[in-house]
């Protein structure tokens, strides 16, 4: 399988003491995924506070996983764990990339859009005597801040595929059941959630993260 991911940085791990974790997220479908995969780590999970809106204004995941993780961590004084995610499509030079949430205003209207600017692209593809290309790639950075508010931890994860020309599948959020993971024959949203915890982009970040928790971890 091609499905990749790499380490970006990580700064000296400054205390220990990780009892209480706040995933800077306001989206369920990404707070579900974290606490199945946080579930062994015997840590308290909490959601960031209701109302707490922090500007996605970075260029890249990576610096919107960090903006998350800082505000969260100083607006609750514990540690924070943020995510960026997003989908890239080839044919439409990456985009939605770091506008994914934003693209529409839901997620059936995200998914129509994105199948409509995709079948536009490949027409002008043909019509350039290119062969249509439905690839596509999900990235995940995650971002952890201790309750100073200093990012102590830095990871991305990312998962290759093929953007459908239909949805399949009713599990999941987002973009998932219009993207198909070809070694498994399965849309994201068809997908058991462990499969998805292990081959997924926010899974195979947290492959990385993991480990590195450990020596965080408070007694
Ligand atoms: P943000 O990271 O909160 O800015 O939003 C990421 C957006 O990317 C989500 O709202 C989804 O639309 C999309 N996305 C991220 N991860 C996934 C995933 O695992 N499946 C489907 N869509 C995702």
């Amino acid at each position: 399988m091609e499905a990749s991911s790499s380490e970006s940085a990580q700064a000296s791990i400054p205390e220990a003491g990780l009892k209480t974790l706040v995933i800077a997220s306001g989206n369920a479908g990404k707070i579900r995924e974290f606490a199945s995969l946080l579930a062994d780590l015997n840590l308290e999970i909490q959601p960031q506070p209701e109302g707490l809106e922090v500007e996605e204004t970075g260029a890249t995941f990576a610096a919107n996983a960090r903006l998350k993780a800082i505000a969260v961590a100083q607006a609750t004084g514990q540690w924070a764990l943020a995510d960026d995610s997003g989908l890239a499509v080839t044919a439409l030079g990456g985009a939605p990339g770091v506008h994914s949430a934003r693209y529409a205003a839901s997620d059936p209207a995200r998914i129509a859009r994105l199948l409509a600017a995709l079948e536009d692209a490949n027409q002008e593809r043909q019509q350039a005597g290119l062969i249509p290309d439905r690839s596509a790639h999900f990235t995940a950075a995650l971002a952890l801040a201790n309750p100073a508010g200093q990012v102590v931890l830095e990871v991305e994860g990312h998962c290759p595929g093929t953007i459908l020309e239909a949805p399949r599948g009713s599990g999941g959020f987002g973009y998932d059941p219009v993207f198909l993971v070809p070694e498994t024959g399965q849309t994201f949203a068809e997908m058991d959630k462990a499969l998805k915890g292990c081959i997924g982009h926010r899974g195979r970040a947290f492959a990385q993260l993991a480990p590195r928790l450990a020596p965080l971890l408070g007694a």
